[in-house]
């Protein structure tokens, strides 16, 4: 059981929400109506290891995209996200439970 935080340092937090606003101005304009949202997965100790944006309508938001891209590296890691995490059930299953699921990881947003 792992509790300890990841590794990450506030330069390497910049550095990977510098990366996630990056992603998000990439899929700017095809999200519609979902907000352009940008997510990196840092490792546990604060490597990149999954960069996403969020897909067209109805497929992956960031966060499940940088998620998948990262697979186990996720584990005991953090999500960085240039958008809180959704929580509700539209097309696509929640992300608040997703990032959790991914075996102990924490969050943070801007
Ligand atoms: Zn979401």
């Amino acid at each position: 059981m792992n509790s300890a935080p990841a590794a990450t340092d506030a330069a390497g937090f910049d550095a990977a929400m510098l990366l996630a606003i990056d992603q998000s101005q990439q899929v700017k304009g095809n999200t519609y109506p979902n907000p352009p949202v940008g997510a990196v997965v840092l490792d546990r100790d604060g490597q990149v290891v999954g960069v996403g944006g969020t897909r067209p309508t109805g497929e992956a938001h960031a966060e499940v995209v940088a998620l998948r891209r990262a697979g186990e590296l996720a584990a005991g890691g953090t999500v960085v996200v240039t958008l809180a995490p959704c929580n509700h059930h539209g097309r696509t299953p929640p992300c608040v439970e997703a990032v959790p699921a991914a075996s102990g990881l924490g969050s943070s947003t801007a």
